[in-house]
């Protein structure tokens, strides 16, 4: 494994807090997805650096703050 001296970043959703109303996986299809019940499923973990855009753009968007970057 290569060091780049950058630890992983993941994606995490509080299930406790997420209403499963779909603005995430919406706002980026290409980092989430959406399980049969409508709640959000994240595609890579942990995140690639071309992800972070994508991440960042998701926990704007959540009204219900279920999403946080974490490293
Ligand atoms: S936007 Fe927030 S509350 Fe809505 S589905 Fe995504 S994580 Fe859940």
């Amino acid at each position: 494994m290569i060091d780049t001296g950058q630890e992983a970043k993941h994606l995490v959703v509080d299930r406790s807090a997420c209403a499963g109303h779909g603005l995430c996986y919406s706002a980026s299809p290409d980092l989430l997805d959406s399980d049969e019940q409508g709640n959000p499923v994240i595609l890579r973990d942990p995140l690639t650096p071309d992800d972070i855009g994508a991440a960042d753009a998701a926990v704007i968007v959540c009204p219900e703050r279920a999403l946080t970057v974490q490293s």
